[in-house]
């Protein structure tokens, strides 16, 4: 990989172009504009950096959990990824002029670093899921290096997957956990990663195995990927609930 993207010297990761949401920084910038001028230096100058993709029930359980909201405050970047936070930040009078979806973020950075020789490790989902969506990748992307996977079903403490992930050296690492656990597991064993872009993205595995499917385009234009998800997987209403009150609280200015 050549040296072509700079960084300044004290590189500024850190939220340059943010929104505030119920103490929550969002970036706000446009996805190309991050992948542009803050991702892809980041890698070109392996820095090790920590992407969180937070919708309302994200914000609502950082509201209620100081620790975990100690950990997702420590990302270098907190992107919206749910089209509540956009809703909120026009309430709030304050638009973020863009939703990036944690999906489609990791499918650009996936696509380039098949491109760019970076590799990836994929620690997450069921067993057979992690398999399948590997399977997948391989298809799609036969010039990915993948340097390591593993399902995520283990102790938050497990050392063989903290040091399974230390010494596959990726450059990226995506975590899916599901939130909040992804997040903590990801700010717990920080300290202990010399390298690699980490990244929470949820259920992403289970789209690219091919065992969830992703709303149409036509919805997701329309804000409403939510809403498919919720009829596609009824067990989540009590999620919706959340990002009702949410939006509640917003309104009534009760953060
Ligand atoms: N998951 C996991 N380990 C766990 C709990 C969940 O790997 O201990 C996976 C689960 O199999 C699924 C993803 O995490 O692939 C959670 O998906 P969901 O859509 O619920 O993500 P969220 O919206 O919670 O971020």
């Amino acid at each position: 990989m050549k040296g072509c993207f700079k960084l300044p010297v004290n590189i500024p990761i850190s939220n340059p172009y943010t929104t505030s949401i119920m103490d929550i920084n969002f970036l706000n910038k446009s996805k190309q504009d991050l992948l542009n001028h803050h991702i892809y230096p980041i890698l070109h100058n392996k820095v090790k950096s920590f992407i969180v993709t937070a919708n309302p029930e994200i914000v609502m359980r950082a509201r209620e959990d100081q620790a975990y909201k100690e950990a997702i405050t420590r990302a270098d970047y907190i992107i919206p990824d749910g089209a509540g936070i956009i809703v909120a930040s026009r309430l709030l009078k304050t638009p973020i002029i863009e939703r990036v979806p944690g999906f489609d973020l990791m499918n650009d950075l996936i696509a380039y670093a098949e491109i760019h020789s970076l590799s990836c490790y994929m620690l997450g989902a069921k067993e057979e899921v992690n398999s399948k969506m590997i399977g997948k990748l391989k298809e799609k992307h036969p010039n990915l290096t993948i340097a390591g996977n593993h399902h995520g079903y283990f102790d938050m403490d497990d050392r063989f997957i903290v040091n399974s992930v230390k010494n596959a050296q990726a450059d990226l690492v995506f975590v899916a956990l599901g939130f909040p656990r992804q997040e903590n597991w990801i700010t717990k064993h920080y300290h202990e990663f010399d390298k690699g872009l980490f990244m929470g993205v949820g259920g992403c595995f289970d789209v690219l195995a091919g065992e969830v499917k992703r709303a149409p385009d036509s919805w997701i234009k329309l804000n409403l990927e939510w809403l498919y998800r919720l009829l596609k997987q009824p067990f989540r209403w009590k999620r919706i609930l959340k990002a009702i009150e949410f939006i509640i609280r917003i309104q009534l200015k009760r953060y």
